[in-house]
This record gives C-alpha cells, structure tokens and sequence, in this order.
C-alpha cells in the first residue's frame, strides 16, 4: 500500500486531496498548522485507519515516522487576501517549508509534487498562458509574496531534481472552486456567494473586464493524480479553459442564487491580473486529462455547501 503525506492536508484542496488518495488505497497522512486550514475539512476522516492528521508547521523541520512514496506539497495561505494579511508566513512556507519538504522526499526517496500556481504568471502579456511562458511578475508589489515564493519554490523543485534526483512534480493550478473553499477568505466566488446570499451587494472589483477561468475541485484534483502517476517533470497547468470575465461571473452568482442583490464596484486591488486562461495542450495530450464538470454543475454543488455553512459566518 502507497504511504502519501499531503502539506496542507486541512485546506481546501489538500482536504480534497487526502479524500481522493484514500478512494485510490493510499495510507494518508495530512499535515498542516491550521493557519488557513480547518480541521473540519477532514474530521469524516479521522475513524479511517489509513488516516492520520499531524499539526506540525512545514516551515520547520519535518519529521514522518516510517516510509513515504508521494509528498504533496499543498501548504500556503492561497487567496490573496488571506496572503495579504500572512506575508512572512506565505514566504516561509514557499521556501522554506518547500525546501523541508524536499529534504524529506530526498531522505525516504519520495516523488513530491509541488503545488505551484497561475500566479507564476503574474499580470501576464501572453494570453492564454501556456507552461513555457516566464511571466510577468512584480516582485515587490503586494501579490509578489505568493507569486515569488511560488516561483521560488518552482527553483528549489527543480534543483532537487536535477542536483539530487530527486522525483519531483509541478502542477501549476489556476482558480479553483468548491465544496470547503472558506466561506470568508476574500476570494471572488466566496465573495459573490456569501453576498448573493445574505442579500448583500456583490463587491466587483475595478470594471470588472478582468478575466478568470474557473475550475471544479474534482477535475482539478484528477488532473493532479494524473500528474502525479507520470513521468512529467516540467510544470503542467490543470485547469478549465473556459474563461469569463469577472461581471459576467459576478451576474451569474446573482442567477443561481436568484438574489436580489445589486452589482457594486471597488477598487482594483493592485496587480490584479487583467486576464487568465489556462493552455491545457501539455494536460490533454501527455496526461489524457481535462475538466469534465461544467460551470453550472460545479456551481450548484457548491452552492449546496455554502448554503449549509452560511449561517456560521459572523454578520458583519
Ligand atoms: N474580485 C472581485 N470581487 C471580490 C473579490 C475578487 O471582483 O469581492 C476579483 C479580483 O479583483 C480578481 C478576481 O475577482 O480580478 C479573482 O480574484 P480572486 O481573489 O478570486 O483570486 P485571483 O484570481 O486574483 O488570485
């Protein structure tokens, strides 16, 4: 039996993650220091016996008792407002807490997969962005702390690999959506949700023209499992194509929920890229992979779970 340890395990996807390696027969061990993660993401886990949940923070020394085979490397804070508040803790946990992963891949000869992202890309000037593309990143401005710890964390895989032979993965993950995503970390679609819900006005930043191509949590983690199963070194976006701008995604919000919410816009937050849409060539023709679930079906169920959470937000 394959022995799995997810960083991150307690997140939003790295939750996902654990539920998808235990159906595939792995034993999994999650691993997370609950900044941004929530234990409530894995408690229907814990009377599994192929399941252990360790609180330990990445950024410093980690120590697993016995053999690993895969290391999934989810653990950062990841919407950016959540690394807006946490910018030390996202740089640590981007380098620091990646190269502690990579000493314990090297130490029980594990394959890790990096969890990398989109925002390698930044505000990018190629469109749609496909892996060979560098990006277009502002190191000092307020998103650089994720973007640069992401692109460094890119390096220090990569080096592992090449200095120390090291099986490393990179997937680059564009926006993702679903069931557990924290109902208040700021992101658009917890956002437009929780507003549509509650009758509040839904906060579109800047005109809106800004574009996302959204993907569902389970076609994002099959994609993740391919990779992670192949022999693909190189970065792999997983992600859906099918891009939208932020008005429309906004007024689609409205029409599931049938709300009466109004429209009202923000400021762009600064940097926010202008456009993005994953090129998925690499995915479909080396990993057999694509999204499967369309935007309205990965809307409603997630919609469900927002529906039963809501009323455990604090009003504002
Ligand atoms: N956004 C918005 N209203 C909100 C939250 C986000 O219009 O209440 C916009 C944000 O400016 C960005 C897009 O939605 O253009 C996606 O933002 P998100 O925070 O989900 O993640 P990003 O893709 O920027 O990492």
């Amino acid at each position: 039996m394959a022995r799995a340890l997810v960083t991150g395990g307690a997140g939003f996807l790295g939750s996902h993650l654990c539920d998808f390696l235990l159906a595939q027969g792995c034993e999994v061990i999650a691993m997370d220091n609950l900044l941004t993660g929530d234990l409530r993401n894995i408690e229907h886990l814990f009377e599994n016996d192929g399941f252990k949940f360790i609180k330990h923070d990445v950024t410093e020394y980690i120590h697993v008792p016995g053999e690993l085979d895969y290391i999934l490397h989810f653990a950062s804070p990841a919407s950016p407002v959540d690394y807006l508040e946490l910018p030390i803790q996202t740089l640590k946990v981007g380098s620091l807490g990646t190269h502690k992963a990579l000493g314990l891949a090297k130490e029980k000869k594990a394959r890790l997969l990096l969890a990398s992202t989109s925002e390698c890309y930044g505000d990018p000037l190629v469109h749609p962005q496909n892996e060979d593309y560098w990006g277009n990143v502002n190191p000092v401005g307020p998103r650089g702390v994720y973007d640069e710890a992401k692109r460094f964390a890119e390096a220090i895989t990569m080096a592992y690999h090449r200095f120390h032979g090291v099986e490393t993965r990179i997937v680059r993950i564009f926006n993702t959506y679903g069931p557990r995503m924290r109902l208040d970390d700021g992101r658009a679609l917890p956002n437009f949700m929780t507003q549509a819900l509650r009758g509040q006005d839904i906060t579109v930043y800047g005109d809106g023209s800004q574009t996302r191509s959204f993907c569902y949590v389970a076609d994002l983690i099959a994609g993740i499992y391919r990779l992670l199963m192949s022999e693909r070194v190189m970065p792999t976006n997983i992600g859906n194509p099918a891009e939208m701008t932020l008005l429309d995604f906004a007024k689609k919000i409205i029409e599931i929920t049938g709300s009466s919410s109004k429209l009202v816009h923000r400021e762009l937050p600064e940097d926010d890229p202008k456009v993005r849409q994953p090129d998925i060539t690499r995915a479909r023709n080396e990993l057999g992979w694509e999204p499967k679930v369309s935007l309205d079906e990965g809307l409603a169920t997630t919609l469900d779970y927002f529906r039963s959470r809501i009323d455990e937000l604090p009003a504002d």
